[in-house]
């Protein structure tokens, strides 16, 4: 095998802060079963990893089949569940084949599953949308498909209930409150002797509003110790970074007052000062809209991102750093750098930044 040259733009991913991280969701919701959410390549952190240190987790969502299938296939022995669940007989034969759970959420759903074969009781959870008007049954609508569920036979007749909520990032807004209780209010007629269990709380959910916190809550950006409050980092609320993207400086070079660095010339010097061409860009995932002022960590200490984000480098202002040298190592997020505080500087969440990372980054598990 080839030896690979020490990379130079790499993601560290802590693994022993992913657990720290799950085990605070169990100390926010002592009594719910726990569905960490590992969609996207767990946030773009990489599945199987992440998904072998959370072996602690009740249970894996994903977004797709083929999301769960990886996991499958890598020999993960969790309970599965697929937020969008199937599309077409195919798909419902593969979650079958491969032992998992599905959200239902439409009546084509519904159809596919009254076709369905036997051989497996398949748990599925009906959603209810309660407001957020992507996927799921309006309240009238429950109950019809609740017993036409019931009827199915490779449907598990203990049917569990999941809604999702929309603005619980806001914790002052109401709607969060109308949506539990419209939950709550569809699910009256169904007594828990049903044996299903119910899901509400997202990690804003899990974090703010404790009315969210029912059988089982979803979390997923807070276990990759991110905040999902746009007021406060995942430091502030107990959790630790799971990823630090770093790369090194690659030139350091005199620019003179008045000079403009980078495409468009966006950026002049108001005086002469030292520019440091550090190897990371929008090829890498950094993101494209990070504004001038920037932070990105240089031997311990901040240095503001100055001119435009290319595909391979960024150039930061070195004045407060002179003795900075090719070679030296940087940080752009994560350990010491709050990827919130970037997603600020770049008018983004910190959601796309982890998710947006490409394949030209290395990982490295730590
Ligand atoms: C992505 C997702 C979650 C997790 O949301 P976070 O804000 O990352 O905690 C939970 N439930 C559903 C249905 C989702 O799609």
């Amino acid at each position: 095998m080839n030896q690979l040259i020490n990379p130079v733009a790499y993601a560290e991913i802590n693994l022993a802060a992913v657990r720290h991280n799950l085990a605070k969701v169990r100390s926010h919701a002592p009594q719910a079963k726990i569905m960490a959410v590992v969609k996207a390549n767990a946030y773009g952190h990489g599945l199987l990893r992440i998904a072998q240190a959370l072996g602690d987790a009740d249970a894996f969502a994903v977004a797709r089949l083929d999301e769960g299938l990886r996991l499958r296939q890598a020999g993960i022995k969790h309970r599965i569940v697929v937020l969008q669940g199937f599309t077409d007989a195919n798909e419902l034969r593969q979650l079958i084949d491969y032992q998992m759970e599905t959200i239902v959420h439409s009546s084509h759903q519904v159809d596919l599953l009254e076709g369905g074969e036997a051989d497996y009781i398949l748990p599925v959870w009906l959603k209810i949308d309660t407001g957020m008007n992507r996927l799921g049954f309006k309240a009238k609508d429950v109950d019809s498909m609740y017993r036409r569920l019931k009827q199915c036979r490779l449907v598990n007749p203990a049917i569990n209930f999941v809604t999702h909520l929309a603005s619980a990032d806001d914790t002052s807004n109401v709607f969060t409150a109308q949506q539990i209780q419209s939950f709550n209010e569809t699910l009256a007629p169904y007594p828990c002797t049903n044996q299903g269990e119910r899901s509400i709380g997202n990690s804003a959910g899990i974090l703010a509003w404790q009315d969210a916190i029912s059988d089982w809550v979803r979390p997923g950006i807070m276990l990759y110790g991110i905040s999902p409050f746009s007021d406060s980092t995942g430091l502030d609320l107990g959790l630790k970074p799971v990823m630090s993207l770093h790369s090194r400086l690659i030139a350091v070079k005199p620019v003179q007052k008045g000079e403009s660095v980078g495409y468009g010339n966006s950026w002049v010097c108001h005086k002469d000062t030292t520019i440091g061409i550090i190897a990371i860009g929008y090829g890498d995932g950094y993101p494209r809209y990070a504004k001038p002022g920037t932070p990105i960590v240089l031997n311990g200490q901040r240095v503001p991102l100055v001119g435009r984000v290319s595909m391979d480098m960024i150039t930061v202002d070195l004045a407060a750093q002179v003795s900075a040298k090719p070679g030296d190592k940087v940080t752009l997020w994560g350990d010491g750098l709050a990827v919130e505080e970037i997603a600020r500087y770049a008018d983004t969440i910190p959601y796309t930044l982890v998710c947006g990372i490409t394949r030209r980054v290395h990982f490295r598990s730590i």
